[in-house]
């Protein structure tokens, strides 16, 4: 019964921070949003966002790549991301020093996963798929309930696919260039087809049918590896509502019937979905979060 304790949710993006609290059944009271700096500048606007609220837990959702295993060394940090500072910074600690409460930490995608599944989009169901195409690509899956983790945190956003014919682009990735992320993420839209922002492509533009030929073949993955029973796609990229029907049919003809499921058959519009929780997926994650790390301390 944690409905009725206030909770802290931490957004926390590679180009904006946002800030909430709220309770355990979703709600959202109030949210402040600023830019991303330095680590001090922004965790100094973060302390005094909550310094005059008590919240009974906290929950962050964070970009990465992170270190979300506790007990283990570097437990809290963010990790390995090329964004000038940040790299190694310990953002629970961070939070654990202004205030000693149960702080929930993992990836904005997991978090998204679970915000959906408890109060969105798969809501009712045991797991899903959340994925996000913006600056670069990441999914998140909650199964039977819970958050996948191992080593670390899955990055579904780096597998390796299939160039299109059509495709000469190198790709973006600095570690893999033409993964995923590399070929399919916005700046990879931007930089092959020479324009300022993917929203600048008209909808019947040949960008449109690359881009659903990559993600149909990520999908394909996730589906056949971790057989979520919804798939939510979230980030900028994803506003090109065209995109889903390309996607939907491009998936169902790479898996050729061979998983027998009515939710892959006939109309598969029901399966693959935009946020329900729309531009609060991501503070509602870190809610999630919050929730879910004060269930385990009580
Ligand atoms: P972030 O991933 O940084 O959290 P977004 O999810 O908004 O932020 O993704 C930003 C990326 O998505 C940029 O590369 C931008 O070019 C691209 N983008 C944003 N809006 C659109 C749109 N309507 N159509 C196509 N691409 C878009
Ligand atoms: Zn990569």
């Amino acid at each position: 019964m944690t409905d009725q304790i206030l909770l802290g949710a931490i957004e926390a993006g590679g180009t904006k921070f946002v800030c909430g609290i709220g309770y355990g059944d979703g709600t959202i009271v109030d949210r402040v949003s600023f830019p991303t700096t330095t680590p001090e500048e922004t965790m100094k606007l973060v302390g005094d966002y909550f310094r005059s609220k008590t919240v009974g837990a906290m929950g962050i959702g964070s970009f990465g790549p992170i270190n979300p295993i506790p007990g283990t060394p570097d437990y809290g940090c963010i990790t390995t991301t090329p964004k000038p500072h940040w790299s190694g910074f310990n953002l629970v600690g961070a939070v654990r020093r202004e205030q000693d409460i149960p702080v929930g930490f993992d990836t904005d995608v997991n978090g998204a996963a679970l915000g959906e599944l408890r109060w969105g989009a798969a809501q009712g169901l045991d797991n899903c798929l959340y994925i996000t195409v913006g600056t670069g690509i990441g999914a998140g899956a909650a199964v039977n309930g819970g958050l996948v983790h191992g080593l670390s945190h899955p990055e579904m956003g780096h597998i390796i696919v299939r160039r299109h014919p059509k495709d000469t682009y190198e790709g973006t990735c600095p570690y893999h260039q033409d993964c995923l992320e590399g070929l399919a993420a916005g700046p990879a839209i931007v930089k092959r087809w020479g324009v300022v922002n993917g929203a600048d492509l008209p909808d019947s533009h040949p960008a449109w049918e690359m881009e659903a030929y990559y993600l149909a073949q990520a999908l394909m993955n996730y589906v056949l590896i971790l057989s979520p029973q919804k798939i939510i796609m979230g980030g900028g990229v994803m506003k090109q509502s065209q995109l889903f029907p390309l996607i939907q049919q491009k998936l169902q003809d790479l898996l050729n019937g061979y998983v027998a499921h009515p939710a892959l058959q006939g109309s598969i519009g029901d399966y693959i979905v935009p946020p329900k929780l729309g531009d609060n997926a991501g503070l509602a994650g870190a809610l999630a979060l919050a929730d879910a790390a004060l269930a385990v301390r009580s």
